[in-house]
């Protein structure tokens, strides 16, 4: 068995682990990252795509946006589509020049992965039997087996970075985490097709059929989804009636449609609202989809995994640096505050966007006054543009060791 100490053990290499992991490296602090996936598993799953203003300044204060500076999209607006018409929100011009970047999830994650393993720091794909203990002493264990061996590390602090069907927030003991929850009953039918956007920039529609987005990922690869009810299977879905149902849904009555090409990937994603707070036990910090989750409407699910992990490595270094322990115990609690506004914002846009299946008549009317005041309210949209872009940061990049 391979004993060994480290200052931080990260469980989980997806976007939460891998930004704390580099953080923490960028001021000093080591750390061991252990994921139960291949690193090609990891880079393949098509997830998010969309980068709030704040994510984008962050990667690049942390020298890892030379891909996003490269092949990301930077949109200063967006699209909402209803009753047959396209009206544009101007994100950059309610924001002070704030916008989004389209980058998908698949190229952070690459990113990370090459700094990650540039700084030589351990980072270990394949790793079986994850489990931690020992979360409430001044010494928590993380066991996991690789390469034929087990391993037992001793950690002064472990990041739960291991999305929502990890092992570190089932291993705090029961009675300790309040869990608030909301399943919608829809879910996301998603393609990406070899077809270049027809539209720069995202196109969200509010039709009688349900919701429907239009997203890119590429100058050559359209990212699509409409509502179906859950649990959907994907097989019930030919390519063909997948295009007729996006062409419907999406059509504006000036003709504007997505451009049809081949579907190189689909599925159905269920949509949830979840928080389990607070996100700490003992030396155990949660961070990322392992402490929430939301439905993908905002764009704010990966968002929110490089917020959380800014606030704890701000923590870490205090500590590490300074022995102050005052922002490790503040975690949750400024984590906490972002995440129920993204919640908010998330349940906003998924209430306003789609067909409840209980819905009647009379929610229909007040879904469409609500886009009819959102598209021409200046208020309104100034509202949704700054939370659409992310608000501003509650830590600064210098407390976390980063030049702002
Ligand atoms: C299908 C899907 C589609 C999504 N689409 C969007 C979208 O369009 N827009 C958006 O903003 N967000 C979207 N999200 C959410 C977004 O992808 C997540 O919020 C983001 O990935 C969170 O990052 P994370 O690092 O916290 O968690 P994850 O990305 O889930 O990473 C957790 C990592 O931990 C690993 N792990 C799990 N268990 C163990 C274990 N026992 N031991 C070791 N490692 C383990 C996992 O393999 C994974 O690599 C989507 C999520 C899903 C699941």
């Amino acid at each position: 068995m391979g004993g060994n100490r480290i200052q931080v053990g990260i469980v989980g290499a997806g976007p939460a682990g891998l930004l704390l992991g580099h953080l923490l490296h960028l001021n000093g602090i080591d750390s061991l990252i252990v994921e139960n996936r291949s690193r090609e598993y990891v880079i393949d799953r098509v997830r998010a795509g969309v980068l709030e203003q704040g994510t984008v300044d962050l990667l690049q204060a942390m020298g890892v946006g030379d891909g996003l500076q490269q092949a990301g999209l930077r949109h200063e607006g967006l699209h909402v589509s209803f009753r047959g018409s396209r009206h544009r929100i101007d994100l950059a011009g309610l924001t002070g020049g704030k916008a989004i970047t389209v980058y998908g999830q698949n190229e952070v994650v690459r990113d990370l992965i090459d700094a990650r393993t540039a700084t030589t720091r351990p980072l270990h794909f394949e790793a079986e039997r994850v489990s931690v203990s020992d979360l409430d002493s001044s010494s928590p264990v993380l066991r996991f087996q690789h390469g034929g061996a087990e391993h037992e590390v001793h950690c002064d602090y472990i990041a739960g970075c291991d999305g929502f069907h990890g092992i570190c927030r089932p291993a705090i003991p029961e009675g300790v985490l309040t869990v608030y929850e909301r399943i919608y009953p829809f879910a996301w039918l998603g393609i990406l097709s070899e077809a270049a956007p027809s539209s720069e920039e995202l196109v969200y529609t509010y039709h009688d059929r349900g919701f429907a987005l239009f997203s890119m990922r590429s100058p050559k690869v359209t990212r699509l989804y409409f509502q179906v009810p859950p649990d959907e299977p994907i097989e019930h879905w030919s390519d063909e009636a997948i295009w007729t149902e996006m062409l419907e849904r999406m059509t504006t009555q000036d003709g504007w449609q997505p451009n049809v090409g081949r579907i190189i990937q689909k599925s159905v994603t269920p949509m949830r609202s979840f928080v389990a707070a607070p996100m700490r036990y003992g030396r155990l910090f949660l961070a990322g989809d392992s402490a929430h989750i939301v439905p993908p409407t905002g764009a704010k699910g990966l968002n929110l995994a490089a917020s959380d992990v800014l606030v704890l490595a701000r923590a870490l270094k205090a500590f590490y640096q300074h022995g102050r322990t005052e922002w490790l115990q503040e975690y949750s609690d400024v984590c906490l505050r972002r995440v129920w506004k993204a919640q908010r914002f998330s349940w906003w846009m998924t209430s306003t966007l789609h067909r409840f299946p209980d819905g009647h008549a009379f929610d229909h009317q007040r879904q469409l006054a609500d886009l009819d005041y959102l598209t021409t309210s200046r208020a309104a949209m100034t509202s949704l543009a700054e939370q659409y872009v992310g608000l501003p940061a509650d830590v600064s990049f210098e407390s976390a060791g980063l030049t702002d």
